[in-house]
């Protein structure tokens, strides 16, 4: 009756998507996952690959995160630079041990390479891949979860004990199965381009990220690439978007073109591919992230950064967690709603304060005097550029950056 009948479907192959499945195989369930896509495929992002990204890399296999080290297609990245609204710039190395971290903490990858990566590690001997798939409709019956999927210009139905919605920003499942709509409050619009030839970037591949007059209340980042190339781009709030009329690529060239900390260095650049746009669902609030016989994944839960912009560690924690509870709930065949919040509890266990205080930080942004205070304090002093590098890694110590002592001891030097 139906084309297809598995104990699991996941939907989407990208970060969130493969590392649900990789999580599957290992746990020995067979399971089918669904891409529009053939690999390798673009998506765009800013392709910055974060110490998450290798925690969770580190789980599947320890050696993966060495051989990425050391693969030409990805840059190793050693801290961030942050450029205040005043042209002031602030180096943050990430606060690493050279002689104890024995890989990168940090790597930047078009993702055309990372995705397909991921997707060359599924396990064919778990996982039915059904790529050139599109999901067209999902619908829950009282046995299980109806898919509608088109293959070959044909419409197909697979009827799935348990669904991973991992089909990002405009997920199916989340839309129609969890009712999530879009809010420009907590949604960002984001451009990439690909530059070749900018110069003057940072010797140690910090990724750089610039709060400059010309993109306020937006940011505009430059991150390096192999092969003399960069990652450029712009990413706002909608509600900002919106409310102000901007329009994001012009806003984009304009500074590339103006500003004086950047117009020289990309004066011989060149552009490499269309300059393309794609939305950043942002976890600045908690939203549901289970139902009966499903859950969401990465973009599809909303999980991404609002500070930092940063989604693809998250889609992998959360697929390591969906696929967890996508074998309890196998095991103990109870599919309820109930039984799945479990997935909500682990998920925001994990990444909630983070995601509260990049939300915190994010709105405290919006004050460039601000911004222009901390950078001139911490330009010139070594114990406030040090407390800052530890805050990437110690959410404690970012913490402080919301809390008023820490304005006070800069403005007094304590
Ligand atoms: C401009 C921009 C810059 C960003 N920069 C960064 C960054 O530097 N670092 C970072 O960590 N994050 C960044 N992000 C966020 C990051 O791209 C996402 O958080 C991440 O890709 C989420 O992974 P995912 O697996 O949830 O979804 P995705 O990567 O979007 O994967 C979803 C998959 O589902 C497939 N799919 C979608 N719809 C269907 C359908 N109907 N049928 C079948 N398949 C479908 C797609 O083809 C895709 O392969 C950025 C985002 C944007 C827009």
């Amino acid at each position: 009756m139906f084309d297809i009948e598995t104990d699991v479907a996941v939907l989407g192959a990208g970060p969130g998507g493969t590392t649900a499945s990789i999580f599957l195989s290992k746990a020995g369930i067979k399971h089918h996952i669904f891409d529009k896509a053939t690999f390798p495929r673009d998506k765009i992002c800013g392709d910055a690959l974060s110490g998450k990204v290798g925690a969770v890399l580190n789980k599947i296999d320890p050696q993966i995160v060495y051989e990425l080290d050391k693969h030409p297609d990805y840059t190793n990245c050693w801290g961030v630079q942050f450029i205040a609204p005043n042209g002031m710039a602030l180096d943050i190395p990430f606060n690493k041990d050279k002689s104890v971290q024995k890989y990168a903490p940090g790597f930047i990858s078009k993702r055309m390479n990372f995705d397909n990566f991921m997707v060359s590690k599924l396990d064919e001997t778990f996982a039915v891949r059904k790529f050139a798939c599109t999901i067209k409709d999902v619908k829950q019956t009282p046995q299980h979860i109806e898919i509608t999927y088109n293959e070959n210009g044909q419409d197909k139905i697979c009827a799935a004990k348990m669904v991973i919605g991992a089909e990002g920003d405009r997920s199916l499942v989340a839309k129609k199965l969890a009712g999530h709509k879009m809010n420009p409050h907590y949604y960002a619009a984001g451009l990439r381009a690909y530059y070749e030839n900018v110069s003057g970037m940072h010797p140690q591949n910090f990724i750089e990220l610039h709060y400059i007059q010309e993109t306020l209340p937006g940011y505009l980042w430059v991150f390096p690439l192999p092969d003399n190339q960069a990652n450029v781009g712009i990413g706002l709030l909608s509600s900002k978007v919106k409310t102000k009329n901007i329009r994001l690529k012009e806003m984009m060239l304009n500074a590339l073109e103006k500003n004086p900390g950047l117009k020289e260095r990309f004066k011989n650049a060149r552009i490499v591919d269309d300059i393309k746009g794609w939305g950043l669902p942002l976890g600045s609030v908690k939203r549901s992230l289970s139902g009966e016989r499903y859950l969401l994944v990465g973009d599809a839960g909303s999980l991404i950064d609002p500070f930092t912009g940063e989604g693809i560690g998250n889609a992998m924690v959360s697929g390591k967690f969906a696929a967890e509870t996508t074998v309890e709930a196998l095991t103990k065949n109870n599919f309820s709603a109930e039984f799945l919040k479990n997935y909500d509890t682990n998920v925001y266990n994990k990444l909630w304060n983070e995601l509260k205080l990049s939300y915190t930080i994010q709105r405290l942004l919006n004050r460039p005097w601000l911004f222009n205070f901390v950078a001139n304090r911490a330009v010139k002093n070594k114990t406030i550029r040090e407390t800052m590098s530890c805050m990437f890694d110690d959410l404690n110590m970012r913490a402080k950056l919301k809390s008023p002592a820490f304005y006070f001891k800069l403005l007094f030097n304590l």
